[in-house]
């Protein structure tokens, strides 16, 4: 419970109300008590973010990165699950989300990879003002603005998340780094951390920098523990909020909502709530991954070590391969075509079994073209993951896969491994590689793109038809970023909030 908790109002009189405290919901929440506090003083409206409740995890499962697998299928894990795929034989893949404050950062594999060019660029088309009909091209200075304003997003995002240089690295992984460093192309590096001194940093510790950093602008914050089921619609406006248990609560002329519930949970929303754009819930993305997977002569690693002084040495300085988050490095090709990432773990059998010393490169596609959708029914939402629905992913991942297998022989990384157990070094056609792929690829976490910017939210974030509220949170991507997504979101919540209040 922290100070900021308060009790579920029946009427929001004032301020902004954000559903979801997840890693949008709370960055806007922090970022815009600080400008509503600078601006107004002790008149400043509220911040509300309202979270769903989520049940106790064990703390050393929360706080040490190595145990992070732990957490998927546990408390603060929604538990989704995709519709069964015939392109994955017929497999339904476990979709993990976080519940509680901190979102899906409260289970993630803590990866911090900066926006490319290309995810800049992309982010800029969509957040040009819209242009009348008739009216030119968006000028090329205002698509140097808006540029200029996503870089200083990112530095704040920086500024505030403070990524952290990982505190310690598998022989695995610093072996491989040694051995692809000799080779000519490429961009492969230990990935930084969204770590504090080695343990597990949420946006929920944004809460307590405020606190510490300025007590007058966390003051504007009010947390509310509900979920949320629906909004009360009157023509333009939100009027109300349905919670999960039957109740409601008004909202009041003049408030603004942001729904940061996530690339699940916002258009869920909005569907709920009786809107019909044509586009809510579509435009469904993720990064599809296949491990390949190779045994070796050395240790297993092991995320539970009962080694005293293992513990002593992360208790004290957050070393040691506690803080390992099992995804240590990988990087993306010269054409960034692919991302690679390496654990020193079987990653299929990972935390279950760990007495095979094996070591997994995973490869997905960074800009998969393939879309899903999501449909509803009474009380269920149905995730159709659209994987391979455009087979160029499929034939793209497994040249991947083939590059996978040439990077090891050419960097003589190959001389450290024993044999490729997946796809197997007897999988040599292209059908029999498709075939382990369509059995073995796994979700990265990224689902996307369900309130896509520029289709059923507009530059300014709102939601279009309805006067009072925006979308802020991973459904907004209308493509998949290049790598893994906090920290274009991270900087697009920046940006978000920045424009709130210059309002
Ligand atoms: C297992 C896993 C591993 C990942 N690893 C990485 C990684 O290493 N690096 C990386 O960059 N990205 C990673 N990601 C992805 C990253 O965590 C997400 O993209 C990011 O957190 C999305 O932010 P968001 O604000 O859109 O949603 P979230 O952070 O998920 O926040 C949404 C919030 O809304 C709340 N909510 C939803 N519905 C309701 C409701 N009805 N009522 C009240 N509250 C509700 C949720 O409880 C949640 O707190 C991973 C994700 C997962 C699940």
């Amino acid at each position: 419970m922290t100070p900021m908790e308060v009790e579920r109002p029946d009427l929001f009189s004032n301020g902004t109300v954000i559903l979801g405290g997840g890693l949008c919901g709370l960055i806007l929440a922090h970022e815009l008590a600080q400008s509503l506090e600078s601006k107004y003083g002790a008149n400043a409206p509220c911040v509300w973010v309202i979270e769903a409740p989520s049940g106790p995890v064990p703390t050393r499962d929360q706080h040490r990165p190595a145990r992070w697998l732990r957490l998927l299928g546990g408390e603060a894990d929604y538990q989704l699950q995709t519709q069964p795929s015939t392109a994955l034989a017929g497999r339904s893949i476990h979709w993990p989300r976080g519940k509680g404050l901190g979102g899906s950062g409260r289970i993630n594999s803590m990866i911090w990879f900066p926006p490319t060019d290309a995810d800049r660029q992309s982010l800029t088309k969509l957040l040009l003002p819209e242009q009348r009909p008739n009216a030119e091209f968006p000028s090329a200075e205002s698509q140097a603005e808006i540029k200029l304003q996503l870089l200083k997003a990112f530095d704040r995002a920086l500024e505030i998340v403070r990524p952290e240089r990982p505190r310690w690295l598998s022989p695995t992984s610093t072996a491989f780094l040694e051995s692809v460093s000799k080779l000519p192309s490429g961009c492969f590096h230990a990935y930084d951390r969204l770590n504090r001194n080695g343990r597990r940093w949420t946006a929920a510790d944004l809460l307590a920098d405020l606190q510490q950093s300025n007590p007058d602008a966390a003051k504007r914050i009010r947390i509310v523990r509900a979920s949320v089921s629906s909004l009360r619609i009157d023509n333009d406006a939100v009027i109300g909020i349905r919670w999960s248990d039957g109740r409601t609560s008004q909202i009041a002329n003049g408030v603004e909502l942001v729904s940061s519930l996530g690339a699940i949970g916002s258009p869920t929303l909005l569907h709920r709530s009786g809107l019909t754009h044509p586009q809510i819930g579509q435009n469904l993305h993720d990064h599809l991954i296949m491990p390949v997977i190779h045994s070796h002569e050395g240790h297993a690693f092991s995320d539970s070590t009962s080694d005293t002084r293992e513990l002593a040495r992360w208790q004290h300085s957050g070393g040691g391969p506690i803080a390992c988050n099992i995804a240590e490095c990988g990087g993306i090709d010269e054409d960034q075509r692919w991302q690679l990432h390496v654990t020193p773990t079987d990653y299929l059998r990972f935390p279950k079994d760990t007495r095979r010393p094996a070591m997994t490169i995973g490869v997905n596609v960074t800009c998969p073209r393939s879309r899903g959708s999501m449909s509803w029914t009474e009380d269920e939402t149905i995730i159709d993951a659209g994987y391979w629905s455009d087979d160029r992913d499929r034939i793209e991942l497994l040249d991947g896969v083939r590059w996978v297998r040439e990077l090891v022989k050419q960097s003589g990384f190959d001389r450290r491994l024993r044999s490729e157990l997946i796809p197997g070094s007897k999988r040599q056609t292209d059908e029999a590689i498709c075939a382990a792929m369509a059995r073995y690829t796994q979700t990265l976490y990224h689902p996307a793109g369900t309130c896509a910017l520029g289709d059923v939210v507009n530059p300014n974030f709102r939601v279009r038809g309805l006067a009072n509220l925006r979308v802020v949170d991973a459904s907004l991507l209308a493509e998949p970023t290049t790598g893994n997504p906090t920290a274009t979101l991270a900087m697009l919540a920046c940006y978000a909030a920045a424009q709130l209040s210059r309002e």
